[in-house]
């Protein structure tokens, strides 16, 4: 996706010709955002913060592609079930810029059509600065109600509620973002929510883990029978 403009992205996004390379689609995530959400993972990752729970989601080959078209259809589902929003994250969806802001655009017209209020909420691993000095992925972000930014900072732990780490920020950027995300700026649960989706040989983490977290969840597995031959949080 390297050298697509900012207008590139907005046309891509008004044709909807573009497919988005993903780890994983979840539904219902109910630990990244608020309520009941529908999960896209993007696949590839550069950004490589030590102590990511997520290194499947580097390669970007890796995964499997997602038109925008079956994303349309499945979103569609989310919202005749009632669900409260679209969570995307990755993986790092700025890296694929174009399909993000296809996918965005995708999102709010489908949630036009239904009369829906669910939100729009990305995660980034880029920086508030970085977005500011990047035309295109400040382009391919506009759909979004809500962005959580930054890298994930294994040394600055938070109780900061969807955030892996203190240096991350919870930005607003629309009328409905305003609404739904401002009494979760500075909530700071017991204990953050963790799904655990045991699927096709796979055991899945849905959300942020504060440290010890995913030891723990090892270790539950194994008293319940569950051996891990490999996880995505270690090297
Ligand atoms: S924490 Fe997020 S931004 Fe950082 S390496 Fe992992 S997937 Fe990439």
């Amino acid at each position: 996706m390297a050298g697509l403009s900012a207008d590139g992205a907005a046309a891509a996004a008004s044709t909807g010709a573009v497919a988005v390379r993903v780890a994983q689609v979840s539904r219902p995530v109910t630990a990244l955002g608020p309520g009941r959400r529908l999960g896209v993972w993007f696949q590839g990752c550069t950004l490589a913060c030590p102590g990511c729970m997520s290194r499947h989601t580097w390669d970007p080959s890796a995964g499997r592609e997602l038109t925008i078209e079956r994303f349309s259809v499945m979103w569609r589902a989310a919202l005749a079930e009632g669900l409260d929003g679209l969570t995307v994250s990755g993986g790092e969806p700025l890296e694929q810029p174009a399909a993000l802001a296809a996918l965005l655009a995708a999102a709010d017209a489908e949630r036009r059509r239904a009369g829906a209020t669910a939100d729009l909420l990305v995660y980034t691993g880029r920086e508030p600065e970085e977005l500011a000095a990047d035309p295109v992925s400040a382009a391919a972000l506009d759909g979004a109600d809500a962005v959580i930014t930054g890298r994930y900072r294994a040394g600055q732990p938070t109780r900061l509620v969807w955030r892996g780490s203190a240096n991350q920020r919870l930005l607003t950027r629309t009328a409905l973002g305003r609404e739904r995300y401002a009494p979760f700026l500075d909530h700071r649960p017991e204990r953050p929510e963790l799904q655990v989706r045991v699927s096709e040989g796979e055991v899945r983490v849905i959300g942020v883990p504060r440290p010890g977290d995913l030891g723990r969840i090892e270790r539950d597995l194994v008293r319940r029978g569950v051996t891990l031959r490999e996880t995505s949080w270690r090297p």
